[in-house]
Formats: C-alpha cells, sequence, structure tokens
C-alpha cells in the first residue's frame, strides 16, 4: 500500500457549518459578534467572545452542549472510519480551536484516528472560562506568509510544509478543504499529491482562478457523500494500482472497502 497522509479541514469540511459561528449564533451572541468583527481579528475575537460568555452565566457545559448538536452529514464519520481502516493517517488542520474540536471529535468517539490537529489552542482558566490562542503568536513573530488568503492567526501552508518535512517521501497527501485558509496548503502539495475542494465554496474559486498554481491532482466534493465516495476512490484505486505494480503479489497487500453511508447509523444528539 502507497498510504496516503489525509489533511482534513475542520469548519465546513468534517462538520457542515463553521463551529466558531455555530457556537456564537446558538447561544444568542451574533449582534454582539458582529459589532466587535469589524475591529478585532476574528480569532482574538473568540477569545473575547469566551469572555463574554462566561460574563454572561455561559458555562463551559452550554458550549459542549451546542457543539454536540453541530450538524455533520452522515456520510462523513464512515469516511473517516474507512480512510483509516485503509491505512491512510488522519490529520486535521483548522482555524477553529483545540476545545471545539476535540469536543466534537469525542462525542462522535473518532478522536484517538486522527494522529495530529493543528489548530489554535485553547484551555479552560480556573474560573471555568475558555481561553483561545492564535496558532502561530503574531505579535511576537508573524508567521511571514504573504498569501493575501492567510489570517494572521494561521497559515496553513506552513502547516503543510511542516507535514511533509516530516513524513515518508513516498507517501502522497490528499488535502480536503473549503475556505480561502485551504489555498495556501493547496499551493504546496506536489504533482503526485490530491487535492479535495469543496464545489463553490471559497477554495474553489480561488483554485479556479489560479488553477495554473496547482501541482496536485483536483478533485471536487459537494456534501459529505461526495466526500465519502471521492476520497475513497482516490484511496482504493490507488491501492489497486499498487498492487499491479508488485511483480509477487501474493494477494493481501491491498484492502479495498466500499462504504455505503446509507446504511450507517449515526449516533443523534438530544437537542
Ligand atoms: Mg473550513
Ligand atoms: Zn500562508
Amino acid at each position: 500500500m502507497a498510504g496516503f497522509v489525509v489533511v482534513f479541514d475542520f469548519d465546513k469540511t468534517i462538520i457542515d457549518c463553521d463551529s466558531d459561528n455555530w457556537v456564537v449564533d446558538e447561544l444568542n451572541f451574533t449582534d454582539l459578534f458582529n459589532q466587535l468583527l469589524s475591529t478585532i481579528p476574528w480569532n482574538s475575537l473568540m477569545d473575547r467572545m469566551m469572555d463574554e460568555l462566561h460574563a454572561q452565566g455561559k458555562t463551559i457545559q452550554d458550549i459542549v452542549d451546542v457543539l454536540k448538536r453541530a450538524p455533520i452529514h452522515p456520510c462523513v464519520i464512515p469516511a473517516i472510519k474507512a480512510a483509516h481502516d485503509l491505512g491512510s493517517d488522519l490529520k486535521i488542520v483548522s482555524d477553529a480551536n483545540t476545545f471545539f474540536i476535540e469536543t466534537i471529535l469525542n462525542h462522535y468517539g473518532i478522536r484517538e484516528l486522527f494522529s495530529e490537529i493543528y489548530t489554535n489552542p485553547s484551555f479552560i482558566d480556573d474560573e471555568g472560562r475558555l481561553k483561545i490562542f492564535p496558532h502561530h503568536n503574531f505579535t511576537e513573530s508573524p508567521h511571514g506568509c504573504n498569501t493575501y488568503t492567510c489570517p494572521p492567526n494561521m497559515c496553513k501552508g506552513k502547516v503543510i510544509e511542516k507535514i511533509q518535512a516530516s513524513m515518508p517521501e513516498e507517501k502522497k497527501i490528499i488535502y480536503l478543504g473549503d475556505g480561502a485558509g485551504d489555498f495556501c496548503p493547496s499551493l504546496k502539495l506536489r504533482d503526485t499529491d490530491f487535492l479535495m475542494p469543496r464545489k463553490d465554496f471559497p477554495v474553489w474559486d480561488l483554485i479556479c482562478k489560479s488553477k495554473n498554481l496547482i501541482r496536485a491532482e483536483i478533485h471536487e466534493w459537494t456534501d459529505g457523500e461526495d466526500l465519502q465516495n471521492v476520497l475513497l476512490q482516490i484511496i482504493n484505486s490507488s491501492n489497486i494500482s499498487t498492487e499491479e505494480e508488485e511483480e509477487d503479489n501474493n494477494g493481501d497487500s491491498s484492502k479495498i472497502i466500499s462504504v455505503d453511508c446509507k446504511f450507517q447509523k449515526i449516533p443523534v444528539s438530544a437537542h
């Protein structure tokens, strides 16, 4: 098996909403968030919003309850599990934060399927307030990326370079994302890699405008069912070609898993 490193964005890729917006909207802080957004960078604003939530009596449990009912397409978890079963190394690169992401992954029992999560660090302080910090401490040392789509707190392209430097040469990356922040890492992929942009979302628009800058093979997807089909097709077809290339094939070197999400049961959290 050639082996893939599958790198997922989180918001609007694994879950079907933006977790930051979801928490703010579900706890009825949308107006304040919108007021402050013009003056405070997004990542700093989320930390500020956690202060506001705490000051107005919202608890960590309130945030957890909201995160547990974030929308997720029923095919996405089976797709993640199948990719893992096929021998892929799974990672997340996200501009959300550790608490939001781990709460949702733990809720679905899939946290341990991911070897690494690169995101904005967060922790709960002594007073029960969630603190959110930038992935790159941009006030002390800017990440230095000039791609205009990268926010000051996180360049996902830098993260991909770090992943590439630490992985075996023969492994290929499959990168899945939807947002403008997923454009920079798309530029870092090699011609043996695969890029899965979500169709009609910002990263797809950016890629369409500058296809000549992308070396990876592009496979678009629209929703969770499509994500599952496209992702597993890339992994399965690569496993088949690896098997064909092997002269002395004893028949157990590759695994093909076909999953139809319609037959998978996804736990539905109480609302
Ligand atoms: Mg996203
Ligand atoms: Zn960048």
